[in-house]
């Protein structure tokens, strides 16, 4: 038997940009801190849409507001596992009740 693998280490590829804090402030305030990945408010990270690793970049249209905590571990753990980007469904305009 093996040993589980218990962490993979940091897939960043890119270094931040000097100005990464105004950019996120800027990207949180533009998207008033909805978080991407569950839709709830009070993000406070700032997500690559497309990882650096698959070639996105640092434009603030790759950017979106995320909460460090779940969503972002949860969405970094599945890029390392080669998964699919998951996107919650989207209620359709005319369902809304
Ligand atoms: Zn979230």
């Amino acid at each position: 038997m093996t040993a589980p693998r218990v962490s993979a280490p940091s897939r960043r590829t890119v270094p931040l940009p000097r100005d990464w804090e105004r950019t996120r402030a800027r990207v949180l305030a533009r998207w008033g801190r909805v978080c991407h990945w569950c839709g709830e408010g009070n993000a406070d990270q700032v997500d690559h849409v497309v990882p650096a690793s698959r070639g996105g970049g640092e434009e603030e249209n790759n950017l979106r507001p995320i909460h460090g905590t779940p969503c972002h571990a949860e969405k970094t753990a599945k890029e390392a596992r080669g998964e699919p980007r998951a996107r919650k469904a989207e209620q359709h305009p005319g369902d809304v009740r």
